[in-house]
């Protein structure tokens, strides 16, 4: 899960935070600012990619959506269908999980062959982020293997992961049969139009050039969550919990 910068509240030209008149009024400001990217699973999207509340606007129990949450830009993220339908309107306590705006999800998170995400079982990660890891693949489920129970095939986030695996793992032979500038840009042109972004970082991770260029190339990645001096290796967020 890429760690992401999402910014301060936007303002007008008066130099005051934007009023959203409703959530989706955000939408915009949001893609310039991370791209065209579910902030969970990672998928390249366009016209379904939608304003996601971190805390739901209408958490079970409440007669009507909470506005304070509703219209707050520090509880917007973007989501695709599948992550957003999945986390649902659980009423979450932020601090039970791992946050792609607040922590680096990247380094708690291990991504794998066959598109698979698991909790990192890194010995730099203690249980307790260990934990809240697993916690936020289960609320999004990113672990779902919807292959056998979903004849509409509506889930396409294992199988999208999977195919961007093997295509990361092809293109990085090809590269080095042909290392040269060209064919790196291509290579990110390649991963930002398909998306996940962990995958790349992940089948690269020996690659500081590459993971660098790919860093780069996703808007309001954290690059502070990269050690620039030690080979871009994923370090704890100042501030996060991870
Ligand atoms: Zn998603």
């Amino acid at each position: 899960m890429r760690p992401i910068v999402r910014g301060t509240w936007p303002q007008n030209a008066a130099g005051q935070n934007i009023n959203f008149k409703e959530y989706a009024y955000a939408r915009g400001e949001l893609i310039r600012r991370l791209g065209e990217y579910c902030s969970y699973c990672e998928m390249e999207l366009d016209t379904s990619l939608a304003v996601e509340h971190v805390q739901p606007k209408r958490p079970p129990g409440a007669a009507q959506p909470i506005a304070a949450r509703e219209l707050d830009w520090n509880n917007f993220l973007l989501a695709c269908t599948s992550c957003n339908s999945t986390k649902g309107d659980i009423d979450v306590v932020l601090d039970d999980h791992l946050w792609p705006h607040r922590d680096n999800t990247f380094r708690a998170l291990c991504y794998s062959e066959g598109g698979l995400v698991t909790a990192s079982t890194d010995q730099s990660i203690d249980d307790a982020i260990r934990q809240k890891a697993d916690s936020i693949i289960k609320l999004t489920g990113l672990d779902k293997d919807p292959s056998n129970d979903d004849p509409k095939a509506s889930d396409r986030r294992l199988q999208n992961r999977r195919e961007t695996w093997d295509i990361a793992k092809l293109v990085k032979e090809m590269l080095a049969r042909n290392y040269n500038e060209d064919f790196k840009e291509l290579i990110v042109i390649t991963a930002r139009a398909k998306g996940y972004w962990s995958v790349w970082m992940t089948v690269f991770k020996d690659d500081a050039d590459m993971l660098d260029r790919l860093i780069k190339a996703f808007p309001g990645t954290c690059c502070d969550c990269f050690d620039s001096t030690a080979g871009l290796v994923p370090i704890a967020r100042a501030g996060g919990q991870c």
